[in-house]
């Protein structure tokens, strides 16, 4: 049975609430994936510039058949022994600090930050987060405080332990060494400890994805690292979306900016669709975190999760994906910024390996965000066949962000396909 797009947008409103996202005008029904190709019910082919869930591919084939082998062998709740979830965190944790060595495993990025939110109330005594104003973390109620742009109406009163900093924007208001986000940071911590909420964490994508990916040289968040730990406080760095090798230069986003967090968040591509999330810590302060909340995750980290995640670390590494990133994502950039020589709507190129993309202004002396042509161009590569987003404060950044096995080719058909979107599409006076 095959409903039309029509009746699938009406039976998800009947059968599952109103006010659900979708993408695009006309939406995508989206039956089939393999690599970085989507395939519609009507038999027509995308390409996937936005999915960094399937992080080695849609279906990858090593992913797919380790949960099929687990999953016929045994899957069950977490508190049996099983050799799986070590195996796996031992190799996660290989890849990091020694400091992070201990892990809580979980079902997705929501889950984990509202681990590390706790984690750090059980470390330092004190309750009071900083994030940026632009930034999204989770859903959980906890979590969910930290989204300025979708905050909840109800909320259980939690609002009070959560400040904000001006997200970077490194095209309207350069910040070279991070200088100035410290010092506004510094300000907000010292109004957490003047009004008794006390400074526990600050929360932060170290690339600053959802904000927009500015462009900030490595070591960008040195001083900021410092600030937090004068302080007294942690640096939580949610990796949900810049970790496992998406900037290509480095297999983690705080490596490239120069700072070692106290507790690291994970999700999204870890599991490559299969969900799995994730907190590492040093063994102390998972240990405040285990001592303080009684915490039970009855499918974080079972046989199946681990197997699928597993692969995805072995995919990586075997097929050399992070060089890839870095190779195809220059190769990209350096495009982009000859259709910005072409196009002035293009205000600003930013980002590293396969997270990338340019912000679109309806001039370059103003800067002024065009959001409605952001939205006009995306909806037009959507029905020429490649699908991308858009993100950051003012949603008119375009969002490229492929799953790693993304190729030169891949690339150039993006490109060649903007450059025709941008050619069609005037913007309007
Ligand atoms: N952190 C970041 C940076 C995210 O982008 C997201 C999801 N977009 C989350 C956390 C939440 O992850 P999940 O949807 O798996 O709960």
């Amino acid at each position: 049975m095959t409903r039309t797009n029509a009746e699938i947008l009406a039976d998800r409103s009947r059968l599952l609430g109103p006010n659900i996202p979708t993408f695009y005008e006309d939406p995508v029904h989206i039956v089939k994936g393999d690599g970085v190709w989507l395939w519609d019910a009507d038999g027509r082919r995308y390409l996937d510039c936005y999915n960094n869930v399937p992080h080695v591919g849609h279906c990858n084939p090593r992913v797919v058949e380790a949960i099929c082998r687990q999953a016929s062998t045994l899957n069950t709740h977490t508190r049996y022994l099983h050799e799986g979830i070590l195996t796996y965190v031992d190799r996660l944790t290989a890849t990091l600090d020694p400091s992070l060595g201990t892990a809580i495993l979980t079902c997705t990025g929501s889950e984990a930050n509202d681990i590390a939110l706790r984690m750090a109330e059980a470390v330092t005594g004190k309750r009071g987060i900083i994030a940026t104003d632009a930034t999204y973390h989770g859903n959980t109620s906890l979590v969910s405080q930290l989204s300025q742009s979708n905050v909840p109406t109800v909320g259980f009163g939690l609002g009070q332990y959560f400040r904000f900093v001006p997200a970077p924007d490194s095209y309207r208001s350069p910040d070279p060494n991070g200088a100035l986000f410290a010092e506004t940071l510094a300000a907000q911590i010292d109004a957490l400890e003047k009004d008794g909420t006390g400074f526990a964490a600050l929360v932060v994508c170290p690339y600053f994805l959802n904000e927009g990916f500015p462009d900030h040289p490595d070591g960008w968040l040195r001083p900021v690292a410092e600030a937090v730990r004068r302080a007294g406080g942690l640096l939580i760095c949610d990796e949900v979306q810049s970790g496992f090798g998406r900037t290509g230069t480095h297999m983690w986003a705080h490596e490239k900016m120069g700072v070692v967090p106290d507790v690291l968040v994970l999700g999204k591509p870890m599991g490559n669709g299969h969900p799995i999330g994730g907190v590492v810590a040093n063994r102390e302060m998972v240990g405040a975190f285990r001592n303080g909340y009684r915490y039970f995750n009855t499918f974080g980290g079972n046989p199946v999760s681990c197997a699928a995640a597993m692969a995805v670390l072995e995919e990586i590494e075997d097929r050399n994906l992070l060089a890839n990133a870095k190779a195809v994502g220059d190769h990209a950039r350096r495009r982009l910024q000859s259709l910005a020589e072409k196009y002035d709507v293009i205000g600003d190129v930013r980002g590293s390996g396969l997270i990338f993309g340019a912000e679109m202004v309806t001039s370059r002396e103003t800067k002024s965000p065009a959001r409605a042509y952001t939205n006009r161009v995306i909806n037009a590569m959507r029905d020429r066949g490649v699908l991308h987003s858009h993100l950051g404060r003012d949603k008119n950044t375009l969002k490229i962000r492929p799953p790693m096995p993304f190729s030169i080719a891949n690339a150039d058909l993006l490109l060649d396909t903007l450059d025709e979107v941008l050619a069609e599409t005037p913007p309007q006076p």
